[in-house]
């Protein structure tokens, strides 16, 4: 195979990151430097070349993930191989880790766990794969990867072409939307390469592999394929779901669920997936789960509501006293305050009751016509989380851009300055600025 000179214009572009080399020589050409199933020469490219000290694995330690771990240790057994730890694995998954890290001599092999306030806070009952299966993928899959993943410059996929009708398009290096490079060396291998190479280096099988499970993720989520099913038709069985979130590209074609415009909510000064469902009028208060149910319907259901055992939240509407619910604010993991019109200001009084005069603590939301210049005004009455559908407000909130407010008609606190009665206050304030 023909190598791409190296140069000082290479090495430049290599300390310059990712991006830079693929500005200078571009994603087009390091897919056409390799022959289809030359899975050892890509990787050899990508650990050695592309992304010296910069490049990790991603692995499930599932069917067929021996091959390119196998692979990765030929070249360089100490690449970070990292596993996502969702909690919900067989427990033959966790020992294949362990059984095939040593076999093969990994010695770098990292375990990603969710963060464990997101798991009490949104799916305490560890089943929210049941409901929400996407969002479940999100905290326990999408999210520690991402962290992890921020401390590199790319990494490395076992997917393969024949997996699925989406990945029919894997090319061997991709650049992804977070303008990382992400390398599929097994793009073009199918089932017929995959066993021959476990053959012939005599690599362990998944304990499970033999039970007819061809791919395996999550235990609530995997079965047993039967005799004509594809590789992947016991992943999320009888569910519209292919991918688990993480492999978001910048084509967008090959896991549409998770594309940035989905993440609707504003909290923590980012956009993050919102497990939250519309409240649906039907189901019994006992069937409630992730939803806001209005105030009223609270009321007229509160022992049922109160007895019913899944994460539940409240929508205050504009003309809802919030003291009807007092008593109830510890059964709720999220309070939705709906803002009809940027001029009705009750949303502001109820939140500020809820906050300073009821303790309320958790997440409170705002929903309804969220516009940029009402951030801040909305986070003084303690209200922590956003929807926001307005485009321009979501434009605003990715750039970093907020309204800066700093003087009040109502001032809140010791810090606030009021507008017109104390204006020595407000000079005193703006020449110390
Ligand atoms: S595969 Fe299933 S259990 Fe695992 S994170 Fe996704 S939805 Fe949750």
């Amino acid at each position: 195979m023909e190598m791409i000179e190296h140069s000082s214009h290479t090495d430049a572009a290599r300390r310059a990151g990712g991006e830079s080399w693929l500005a200078a020589f571009g994603i087009m050409a390091l897919n056409s430097m390799f022959g289809q199933k030359d899975a050892s020469g890509v990787l050899r490219m990508a650990i050695e070349d592309l992304l010296v000290d910069d490049l990790a694995v991603v692995s499930s330690f599932g069917a067929d993930s021996a091959v390119l771990l196998h692979m990765v240790c030929a070249i360089n057994p100490d690449l970070p191989v990292l596993f996502l730890q969702t909690g919900r694995h067989f427990d033959q998954t966790l020992a294949y880790v362990k059984t095939l890290s040593d076999r093969l001599g990994l010695t770098n092999v990292q375990t990603l766990v969710p963060d464990s306030d997101q798991l009490a806070r949104f799916d305490p009952d560890a089943d929210l794969w049941k409901s929400d299966p996407d969002s479940c993928c999100h905290i326990r899959k999408t999210e520690p990867l991402d962290k992890a993943l921020s401390g590199f410059g790319g990494w490395v996929t076992g997917r393969k072409r024949h997996q699925t009708q989406e990945r029919g398009v894997l090319s061997h290096f991709e650049l992804t939307d977070d303008k990382r490079i992400k390398v599929n060396p097994l793009a073009y291998w199918d089932e017929e390469d995959v066993a021959a190479y476990k053959k012939v280096h005599n690599l362990p099988e998944h304990p499970l592999f033999g039970s007819g499970f061809t791919s395996i993720g999550c235990a609530p989520c995997t079965s047993a394929v039967t005799t004509g099913e594809g590789a992947r038709a016991g992943r999320w069985r009888g569910l519209n779901k292919t991918e688990c979130g993480i492999h978001f590209d910048v084509n967008k074609r090959i896991s549409p669920a998770m594309a940035k415009a989905e993440l609707t909510l504003f909290r923590d000064g980012r956009f993050v997936a919102d497990p939250w469902g519309k409240w649906v009028e039907g189901p019994a208060p006992s069937e409630a789960r992730y939803a806001h149910v209005p105030l009223a319907q609270f009321v007229a259901n509160r022992t049922a509501y109160l007895a019913g055992p899944h994460p539940l939240g409240l929508l205050v509407g504009a003309g809802d006293n919030v003291e009807e619910v007092a008593s109830d604010l510890s059964r709720f993991s999220s309070i939705a305050i709906e803002f009809r019109t940027f001029t009705d200001g009750r949303g502001y009084s109820s939140a500020r009751l809820l906050v300073e005069r009821m303790g309320y603590k958790g997440e409170l939301r705002a929903v309804g016509d969220v516009l940029v210049d009402q951030i801040p005004l909305m986070r003084r009455c303690g209200i922590n989380a956003f929807v926001v559908g307005h485009a321009a407000t979501r434009k605003a909130l990715e750039q970093g851009v907020q309204s800066a407010i700093d003087v009040f008609m109502q001032p809140v606190g010791v810090d606030e300055i009021p507008l017109g009665t104390r204006c020595f206050l407000r000079r005193a304030n703006h020449s110390n600025s």
